[in-house]
């Protein structure tokens, strides 16, 4: 039997889920994994099969088998399954199997997955089994796929999600489940409300938008399905999604036509669109009002699904209860807003008004909480996308302090969001023209007091907004997910210095800030390793700054832990900095590969200040030394601090008392 059957992807980790022995042949004919599964029952050990040519495996099978057949059945883009196998098994028993084979691409080559399902277990058993594969089969032709392990990172998927993704195999392994969805501050709840719950072990249906790799979304109708394999002891996921963007498009085409919300018959969001300029022209004086109710999947997941279709109708009579005379929007399933010339303290009332009459569910009140922004025009903000980003963020702010709560906007607030979207639109440009540029301040050795190092630090200036500092520039990255490339950026030019610099005879370590938010990507490790290698910079030569923040996330984030150690283990240096300020545990330096820590200079500024401020940073470098760490001072600014470190036994000092940030060029003049 065969059927048409697209090239799937596969990782290690998903071989090692499917519950038969499994083992996948590449293209040259070597044997490339042997699944857990496969030791237990076949009897070989994994550490004998792996690297062992196709013929290995197929002298235990009675079939027609050469390892040029497994060549021509990889050729073929064709599940196949051949029944009545006789299997050796280790002890010299036969048993009778079916061999599955399906081609798929494993570790980047093409390969083929084979797996052996045994008639012998049970009859019942077996007719299951083979019903599961065959219902996978017709999902994996007919429905995208992926599967995540339980941290949420995707494990396989297949041609059909590749396809409507834009991703290529190679880089979706290891992307999250939220990077999947847009990041939507209105529609961020859903995700979340997914992976919740997934967490309770239930399964999760429902329209969902997605995002391609290129930015684009498209809608789908999403099965979370929680699954837990008892034999390995994990729990992990698999999404079916079927595209519904067009009958989904279809519809938003007939509303935006309309000028309706259909479920309320309320204004929505196209209309506003279209009127806002007007009232604005016509220098009307109003308050804009955003309201988005907060817990509104939760209410969902408590409640039945036709509750869903009502909850809207029963929340827009309340709105026009309290707010006669006012014109009433829906942006969308949980989120409204109001045209209103109603002072600012009546519409905080709503809140209290919404405690006394609440909505009722079969005579269960319905605790609902909102969250929303008043502005009022006329004011600086007068585009309908200026106003809406305002708004969606005023409200995740005001959610993520715990909700329940109506704030009215103050110009200070205004110029300050303005100024972060303008920033947001500036760094892009600046990345995409390579404009930021990186400083590197020089670290000496205490005795020698020659520049064994240096810290690299980003820089950037822009035309418009000016200079910004990596105070503000860093957060702002880390909440737009552009410090990736920043991380990058940053981790390219600091290799390409190391290495002009050991070029010249003076070979110095480079240090290179790093923060959690590019570990939490599963191929950030990859990166650094084929950044090291396109620059042709000695791994030895580069450090990475680690805060203990980031200790604190890796602590339970095994992908982070797995990623610093390969790391390490390719010669790279761990660092921890700011050390002091935070949780201060040397716990971390057993959990991270870390050999040197920065005393933060907090403490480095309390020197000669008190006795018990030099005592601290005395036991501090003392403790260091114990552990066999190479102990940092930084923020250095003066002789005194200076003279007190070398009086005992600090081994690096960074700081304006030997330079400021420089250039690399000035930085040679050093050397
Ligand atoms: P940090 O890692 O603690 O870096 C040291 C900061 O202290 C730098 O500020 C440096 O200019 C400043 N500094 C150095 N010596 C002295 C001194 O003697 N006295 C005083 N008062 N300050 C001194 P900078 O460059 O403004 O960087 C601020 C923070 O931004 C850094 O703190 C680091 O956490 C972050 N950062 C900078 N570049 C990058 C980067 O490329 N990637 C990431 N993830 N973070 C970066
Ligand atoms: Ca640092
Ligand atoms: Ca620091």
């Amino acid at each position: 039997m065969s059927r048409n059957q697209n090239n799937n992807i596969i990782d290690a980790f998903y071989a090692e889920l499917l519950p038969f022995p499994t083992f996948i042949i590449s293209e040259d004919g070597t044997i490339i994994s042997w699944s857990s599964t496969a030791e237990a029952v076949l009897g070989y050990k994994k550490n004998t099969m792996l690297a062992q040519p196709a013929s290995t495996v197929t002298t235990l099978l009675s079939g027609d088998f050469s390892p040029s057949a497994f060549a021509d059945l990889i050729a073929k883009p064709k599940t196949e399954q051949f029944t009545a196998i006789s299997v050796q098994l280790a002890d010299h028993t036969l048993q009778m199997a079916e061999l599955v084979t399906q081609p798929c691409t494993y570790q980047q080559q093409k390969s083929l997955l084979c797996a052996l399902i045994f008639d012998n277990t049970s009859v019942d058993g077996a007719i299951l089994l083979k019903e599961l594969v065959d219902i996978r089969l017709a999902l994996e032709e007919t429905q995208m796929l992926v599967t995540l392990d339980s941290e949420g990172f995707i494990l396989a998927a297949n041609e059909a999600f590749l396809k409507a993704s834009l991703w290529t195999p190679k880089r979706i392994i290891g992307k999250s489940f939220w990077q999947l969805f847009p990041e939507k501050d209105a529609s961020q709840s859903i995700p979340e409300q997914i992976w919740r719950t997934l967490q309770q072990g239930r399964i999760w249906q429902g329209e969902v938008e997605q995002l391609t790799k290129t930015g684009t979304t498209y809608w789908t109708d999403l099965t979370a399905i929680p699954t837990y394999c008892p034999i390995r002891k994990v729990q992990h996921t698999i999404l079916v999604c079927k595209d519904i963007s067009s009958t989904k498009n279809e519809l938003m085409k007939l509303q935006k036509f309309a000028y309706v919300d259909a479920e309320t018959g309320l204004h929505n969001s196209y209309w506003l669109e279209n009127e806002l300029p007007k009232l604005v022209m016509e220098q009307r004086e109003f308050s804009f009002v955003y309201l988005s109710i907060d817990k509104f999947y939760t209410i969902k997941e408590l409640h039945s699904s036709e509750l869903h279709e009502s909850l809207g109708s029963m929340f827009k009579q309340r709105l026009e209860t309290y707010f006669q005379d006012s014109i009433i929007v829906r942006i969308n399933e949980i989120d409204f807003a109001l045209l209103t010339s109603l002072s600012d303290w009546f519409i905080e009332g709503f809140l209290h008004y919404l405690e006394k009459n609440p909505i009722y569910y079969e005579r269960l009140a319905l605790p609902i909480s909102i969250s929303g922004g008043i502005t009022r025009f006329p004011s600086a903000f007068t585009t309908y996308t200026q106003l809406m980003r305002t708004s969606t963020a005023t409200v995740a702010k005001v959610r993520s302090e715990g909700g329940n709560k109506i704030v009215s906007l103050t110009p200070a607030h205004h110029r300050q969001l303005n100024r972060k979207s303008l920033l947001e639109t500036r760094l892009l440009k600046a990345l995409d023209e390579k404009n930021l540029q990186v400083l590197y301040q020089p670290q000496i050795d205490i005795t020698s007091k020659k520049v064994v190092g240096v810290e690299a630090l980003v820089r950037w200036h822009d035309e418009v907004v000016g200079t910004v500092s990596p105070g503000e520039l860093i957060p702002l990255a880390e909440e737009t997910g552009l410090i990736h490339q920043i991380g990058l950026f940053v981790l390219r030019e600091a290799c390409l210095q190391a290495v002009k610099w050991s070029a010249a005879g003076t070979p110095i370590n480079v240090s290179v800030n790093s923060s959690v938010r590019e570990f939490r990507d599963k191929n950030m490790a990859t990166s650094v390793l084929s950044i090291l290698k396109e620059t042709n910079c000695p791994a030895s030569l580069l450090h990475f700054e680690v805060t203990e923040k980031f200790a604190l996330e890796a602590e339970f984030a095994k992908s982070i832990q797995m990623q610093l150690e390969q790391l390490e283990q390719a010669g790279v240096s761990f660092v921890l900095d700011d050390f002091g300020t935070g949780y201060a545990s040397f716990r971390y330096m057993q959990i991270l590969p870390v050999n040197s820590f920065k005393v933060d200079e907090t403490f480095i500024h309390t020197i000669n200040k008190s006795e018990k401020a030099n005592r601290l940073v005395h036991s501090m470098v003392q403790l260091g030394k114990n552990l066999g760490l190479r102990v940092v001072a930084e923020g250095v600014e003066t002789h005194e601090q200076q003279a007190y470190l070398q009086s005992i036994d600090c081994d690096i000092l960074q700081g304006y008392v030997i330079s400021k940030p420089i250039t690399a060029q000035a930085v040679s003049e050093l050397l």
